[in-house]
């Protein structure tokens, strides 16, 4: 078949399986968030190209990580922030709305599903978030106003106002455990689905890469759209090696 018989053909079927399923779980990585300008973590001028990860251990015990930590998160150095949802954001919303898609369990930081519409309790984030900063003590959010004239102008590396404890941007780091509540309700979502979608994500990070495969398991159709090839895509029903927001906008008729 020509690539546009092809990709046409790939479309449609994107379009069916959407319409035969009775409860999506979708799963979304950096590539949907790419199209609305947000770097991706790995690629070549992604984020940990132009910036060295703090580990989480190194931010626990060593003051100066903990002063570079807040520098880059009031500097908006990852550019993890200020952007605006894209159509792939929009056409998940979509589904939500439709009470079609469940849930939304997503490796991005960005918060750019809660800002196109979809309500929080429907957003698991397995990585965390980067809008708002948490307690590592007692969990308390903070949010960062609280702290940025402080930590800016006289340089007071946040702590937290209830119990003293250190704060840090609600992200999991590099050697933080994975968020058992988001894991718990991601897992459960999963085995509850009949059309498992995953959105812009290479699926190479474990173990939140490993979503897709038990939903497969568990008798789910597997659909992929990634730019670029994963390594579960022999597993899929259906793969698009395509752009996610026309491709979306398509399949859900916005
Ligand atoms: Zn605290």
């Amino acid at each position: 078949m020509p690539d546009a018989d092809r990709q046409a053909a790939d479309r449609a079927a994107l379009t069916a399986e959407l319409a035969q399923a009775r409860r999506i779980v979708v799963f979304t990585g950096a590539g949907v968030s790419t199209e609305s300008g947000v770097p991706d973590f790995r690629s070549p001028g992604g984020v940990w190209s132009r910036m060295k990860p703090i580990y989480f251990q190194e931010f626990v015990n060593d003051e100066d990580k903990r002063r570079e930590a807040w520098n880059r998160v009031f500097s908006g150095a990852a550019k993890w922030t200020g952007a605006r949802p894209n159509d792939g954001h929009t056409a998940v919303a979509r589904l939500v709305a439709q009470g079609r898609a469940s849930a939304v369990i997503t490796q991005n930081v960005d918060n750019l599903h809660q800002e196109s519409g979809i309500p929080e309790d429907k957003v698991i984030e397995l990585h965390g978030n980067a809008h708002y900063a948490r307690c590592l003590s007692c969990g308390l959010r903070h949010e960062f106003d609280e702290f940025r004239d402080g930590f800016l102008d006289r340089g007071e590396i946040p702590t937290c106002r209830a119990c003293g404890g250190l704060v840090k941007s609600a992200t999991i780091s590099f050697g933080q455990a994975m968020p058992q509540g988001p894991m718990d309700r991601a897992e459960a979502a999963t085995l509850a689905c009949d059309l498992f979608l995953v959105l812009g994500s290479s699926l190479v990070v474990f173990p939140a890469a490993g979503f897709p495969m038990l939903a497969k398991r568990n008798g789910a159709r597997l659909v992929i759209v990634n730019r670029e090839p994963t390594d579960q895509d022999a597993y899929a029903d259906l793969v698009l090696h395509d752009e996610i927001g026309p491709v979306m906008r398509e399949a859900v008729g916005l």
